[in-house]
This record gives structure tokens, sequence and C-alpha cells, in this order.
């Protein structure tokens, strides 16, 4: 299929449009490059050793963007283009809704008026706020977010079942097909250490600052909070491997070519893993030390966030393949090779 990859250079695009080029997809990437660089494209066709059409685009841009999609006449777009630091996001609310709700409309005005009613989005378990229960399944209702980040994760989810719905209701004939993924925690990097998250300044997610502190560019890590209901009182989370979470999109355009309407998929492994306990694994994968200190709990963390998956494998044939040491063993190898991320 020919596939449009909105946001393509960044962290999990970049990991995604290995795995469908190595599934035979043709692969168009638009990139503002706001959070990532070029260079990551350039060690993608490396990996896979196909060219990819680039277009450094920003998809507020109406007429750039139009003019990339009718060129294509794309099958599918997987949309990863957004802002995503939720912390920032409490201070820039306007550049948040701006970027992630105004490129999306715009975005999806143009993906139809060229007949491309096919979408797969990148959306966050934060839509789930905080919730009654953990493992955490389709169905468990949306809950509060906390920050305008999370809010322009579940207001996007919301104008694009109602897209689709208007669609049913009014019989047309080439209705969207919309699968919302429901992201818990990527973390890891490809295997060939050569591509990986690269965060601006001080890394706010966990793995990112373990591997800053294991390559000494940072002295220890914070722990926030060891008073949590949990079993070491540490905070649970659902850490996914990257290369896991990229297949989980190639096989949602199944569901896109079955026509599915609206799909909402958690991607996670199912199992939790405390603050602890993924310090624990990374030292002993890496045989390097993490220096950390307990710190006070951080403003809007919850105790225990995971998922069950059980819905992707049943519906998809998807399910995670790796554990707590290929997540470690790979997030380190890239930190390891280039600790300056994409400076060359
Ligand atoms: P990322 O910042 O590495 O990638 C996002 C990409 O989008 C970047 O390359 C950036 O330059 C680009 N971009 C941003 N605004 C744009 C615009 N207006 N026009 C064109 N390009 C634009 O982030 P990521 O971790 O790869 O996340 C990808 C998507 O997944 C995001 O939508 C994010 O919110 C979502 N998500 C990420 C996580 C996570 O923990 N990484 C969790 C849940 C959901
Ligand atoms: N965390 C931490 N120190 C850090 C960053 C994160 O203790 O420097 C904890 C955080 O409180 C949470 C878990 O690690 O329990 C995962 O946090 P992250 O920000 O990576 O993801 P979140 O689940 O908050 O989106």
């Amino acid at each position: 299929m020919k596939i449009l990859v909105t946001g393509g250079a960044g962290y999990i695009g970049s990991h995604t449009v290995i795995e469908l080029q190595a599934a035979g997809h043709d692969v168009v990437v638009v990139d503002n490059l706001v959070n990532s660089s070029e260079i990551a494209l350039k060690r993608v066709e490396k990996i896979t050793g196909k060219e990819i059409p680039f277009y450094k685009v920003d998809i507020r841009d109406r007429e750039s963007i139009d003019r990339v999609v009718h060129q294509f006449k794309f099958g599918c777009c997987i949309h990863f283009a957004g802002l995503k630091a939720v912390g920032e996001s409490v201070f820039l609310p306007w550049e948040y809704y701006n970027n992630n709700i105004t490129g999306t409309l715009v975005l999806l005005d143009v993906l139809k008026k060229n007949s491309c009613k096919n979408i797969i989005f990148s959306s966050s378990a934060t839509v789930y706020g905080n919730p009654a229960v953990v493992p955490i399944t389709e169905e468990c209702p949306k809950g509060e977010c906390t920050n305008p980040y999370g809010q322009t994760k579940s207001m996007l989810e919301q104008v694009m079942m109602d897209m689709q719905k208007a669609d049913v209701v009014s019989s047309d004939p080439n209705p969207w097909n919309i699968v919302l993924l429901r992201y818990f925690n990527p973390i890891g990097a490809h295997k060939s250490g050569t591509i990986g998250e690269n965060p601006n300044g001080v890394p706010n997610n966990l793995m990112p600052y373990i591997t800053q502190v294991a390559v000494g560019k940072l002295e220890r890590l914070g722990i926030f909070g060891c008073d949590y209901d949990t079993p070491d009182g540490t905070g649970v989370r659902d850490y996914i491997h990257v290369v896991d979470l990229a297949r989980g999109h190639v096989k949602s355009l199944k569901a896109i070519e079955e026509k599915c309407g609206v799909e909402i998929f958690n991607l996670g492994t199912g199992v939790g893993y405390s603050v602890l306990d993924v310090v624990k694994a990374f030292e002993e994968e890496n045989g390097v030390k993490v220096p950390y200190v307990i710190k006070e709990r951080r403003a809007g963390d919850i105790a225990e966030c995971y998922s069950d998956p059980s819905k992707a494998y049943e519906k998809l044939g998807w399910k995670a393949e790796y554990g707590i040491v290929e997540m470690c063993r790979d997030s380190w190898k890239w930190q390891k090779n280039n600790p300056n991320g994409f400076e060359e």
C-alpha cells in the first residue's frame, strides 16, 4: 500500500517506516523537523536499503500538504506528527492545541478532499486518565486528562469518531476508516543502535533519563515517589519496545483493509514494571550503574497504568515480542553509540 507517514522522522515514526518498508509498503514521509532530524531518515534508508521520499512540510500548511497528498494518492495515512511533551504543554497550551488540533484538522480535510479516508492515529494511554482498574481494556471509559497534551489526544479521537459517524449516518459510499492506537510507554530502539529517542534538553521520560545518567550526561535519576500503592512504592507502567509498537502499525493496516469503521487498540505488553524494576533491569543487562535518589511525587502522575492488549492480538494478530531486557539493551546501545543524538 502507498502510505503517508506524518512525523516520520521522529522516534516512533522512523521505526515504523522501517517496519512498513520491510512489509513491502511504499512510504512517503512528511515532517517539519520541529522535534527531529533528517539524519534519522538517512539512517533508516541505510537500514532498509530503500529510498524514502521526504517532504519537509508542516501539516498546518494546507497547500503544501495538499500537494503531497494529491501527488501520491495514498491508501492510508499513519499520523504521528504532533508535539508530545506533557510538561511543556502545561506552559504552552496554545502551541499544543494549535499544532496538534489545527494540524490534524487540516490533514483530515486534505485527506478527505483527496479521497484518502483511511487513517491510523497515534493516541495515548493518557486518555484513560487515572484508570479505575488495571489492566486497562479499550472499553474503559476515557478519564480526565490533566494537561493540554492529553486533551489534544482525547479531543482528536472524538473528532475522528464523529467524522466517521457522520459518514455512516449519511450513508457515505466512501466512509472513513479510523484506527486509534493508544500507546502505553514506548522505549527501546532499533537493534542497529543507529536510531532512537532523542529528546531536547533534560529528558522528562524515565528511559531517556536513565540512559543519560548511564552515559554520564546527568548525575543521577530522581525517582518521583516511593509511597505509591504498588509492590515497591514506585510508579508502575507498561513499557513497550518501539519496534513492537512500530509493527503494531503495520498490523493495523489489516483493520483498514477490512474497512473497520472505527477501531481502538491498546498497544502495550500487558506487563507492568515499577521504576525500580526498570533501573535494576537496565543495570543488570548493561553492566552499568544508575545512581538514583528518591524525590517527591511528580504532579499529575498516577500509581499504576498497564494494558490489556488482548484485543490487538485477537483482531490484528499483533502482540509484543520483546521484553524489558531487550528494551533496556537497545535503549542503551542507541545512547552509548550516540551520546549527542543525531548530531554527527
Ligand atoms: P517525536 O517528537 O519524536 O515525533 C513527532 C514528529 O512529528 C517529529 O518528527 C516532529 O518534528 C513532527 N511534527 C510535529 N509537529 C509537526 C507539524 N505540525 N507538521 C509536521 N511535522 C510535525 O514523537 P514520538 O515519540 O515519535 O511520537 C509520535 C506520536 O506518538 C506523537 O503524536 C505522540 O504524541 C504520540 N505518542 C507518543 C508517546 C511516547 O511516549 N513517545 C506515547 C503516546 C503517544
Ligand atoms: N519517572 C521517574 N523519574 C523520571 C521520569 C519518570 O521516577 O525522571 C517515573 C514516573 O513518575 C512514572 C514512570 O517513571 O512513574 C514513567 O514516567 P514517564 O514520564 O516515562 O512516562 P508516563 O507514564 O508518565 O507518561
